[in-house]
C-alpha cells in the first residue's frame, strides 16, 4: 500500500507554510475611454521548501557533535578594541563661499563702525561746504543712495536738486544726529507737464495736500497744474509725468508708475496682497 514501509507509517518531512501567490490587476482604459481592458500578474512565487528540510534528520550528526554551540564565537578572548577610524574633512576650496558668514565674523566691528559713521557727517571734504553753492555749513542731504551720494547742501540747492524728485526724502543734521524731513517742508513745488524750471504764468494754485505714492513711500507734495491750455486736464499732466491719479475729476492722490510696476510683480509673483503692499510703504 502507498506510503506505508514495514508497517508504520513513513515519516513525512516537515513542509513550510505556502502563501498563496499574490496577484495584481491593472486597469487599462481604451483610446477612447470607453473601456477598460484588465492585466492580471502574478506578483509573488510559492514558497519553496529548503534543502535542509528534505535531507533525512537521522543523517545529521552536526547536532551531536561535542564542540556544537549555538554561541557566536569564544567570548573568552580579549575584545580588540579598535579605534575609531580618524575623520578627514575636505580642505575647502573657497573660504569666502563656504563659510560666507564666518569670513565676516572677524570684522564685525569694522561693519559696525562704518554704520555709525553713515550716521554721522562722514569725511570733512563732504560737509564743510555746501555741493552746490558752496556755501558754508550746510546740513541738508539726500537719504537716496543714487542721488547725490552723501554729500550736503544748503537748503536752496536740495530742493533745487530734487525739482523733479519730489519723493526723495531728505535728512536735516540736527546738531548730533540727521532727522529725517519731507521736500515740502522746505518748500518744494513740482510742477507737471511743464519743463523743470520753467514757471507757467497761468499755473493754478498750489495744491498743498497732494499725496503721491512711490517707491520711497506716502508722500504729501506742492502741486501746480498749469492752464494755459484748457484742452488737457489735471489727469492728463499727471499721466505725462508717469503718476496714475486715482480719480479723473480733480485727482489728489496718485500714485507712480514704478511703484506700480513693483506691486504687480510682487503680486504676481511673491502673492503680496495690496493691503500689505501698502502697509510697507507706510513706513
Ligand atoms: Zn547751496
Ligand atoms: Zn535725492
Ligand atoms: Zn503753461
Amino acid at each position: 500500500m502507498a506510503g506505508r514501509r514495514g508497517g508504520q507509517r513513513a515519516q513525512a518531512p516537515p513542509q513550510l507554510y505556502q502563501s498563496a501567490p499574490h496577484q495584481s490587476e491593472i486597469l487599462a482604459t481604451s483610446a477612447n475611454g470607453r473601456r477598460a481592458a484588465p492585466t492580471t500578474s502574478r506578483i509573488q512565487t510559492a514558497a519553496q521548501t529548503s534543502a535542509y528540510w528534505q535531507d533525512d534528520p537521522a543523517t545529521n550528526t552536526t547536532l551531536e557533535a561535542d564542540n556544537f554551540s549555538y554561541g557566536m564565537g569564544d567570548t573568552s578572548l580579549p575584545v580588540d578594541v579598535q579605534p575609531p577610524p580618524p575623520v578627514i574633512l575636505k580642505k575647502t576650496r573657497n573660504e569666502n563661499s563656504d563659510y560666507l558668514l564666518k569670513a565676516f565674523m572677524e570684522f564685525c566691528d569694522e561693519f559696525l563702525d562704518e554704520m555709525l559713521r553713515l550716521e554721522g557727517h562722514g569725511d570733512p571734504i563732504g560737509y564743510t561746504k555746501c555741493a552746490g553753492c558752496a556755501e558754508i555749513a550746510p546740513t541738508f542731504r539726500c537719504t537716496h543712495q543714487l542721488c547725490h551720494g552723501l554729500q550736503l547742501f544748503c537748503k536752496p540747492c536740495i530742493v533745487r536738486e530734487h525739482k523733479v524728485l519730489p519723493t526723495h526724502w531728505i535728512e536735516e543734521w540736527q546738531g548730533e544726529f540727521f532727522e529725517r524731513c519731507s521736500l515740502q517742508k522746505l518748500g518744494h513745488v513740482i510742477q507737471p507737464g511743464h519743463p523743470p524750471g520753467y514757471n507757467c504764468p497761468t499755473a493754478s494754485n498750489v495744491h498743498k495736500d497732494f499725496c503721491v505714492i512711490d517707491l520711497t513711500g506716502i508722500h504729501t507734495v506742492n502741486v501746480r497744474f498749469y492752464e494755459c491750455d484748457a484742452r488737457i486736464k489735471h489727469r492728463q499732466q499727471l499721466m505725462r509725468v508717469q503718476w496714475w491719479p486715482a480719480s479723473v475729476k480733480k485727482p489728489q492722490t496718485c500714485a507712480t508708475f514704478a511703484v506700480i510696476r513693483l506691486f504687480q510683480i510682487m503680486n504676481c509673483l511673491g502673492k503680496i496682497a495690496a493691503h500689505d503692499f501698502m502697509r510697507s510703504l507706510n513706513f
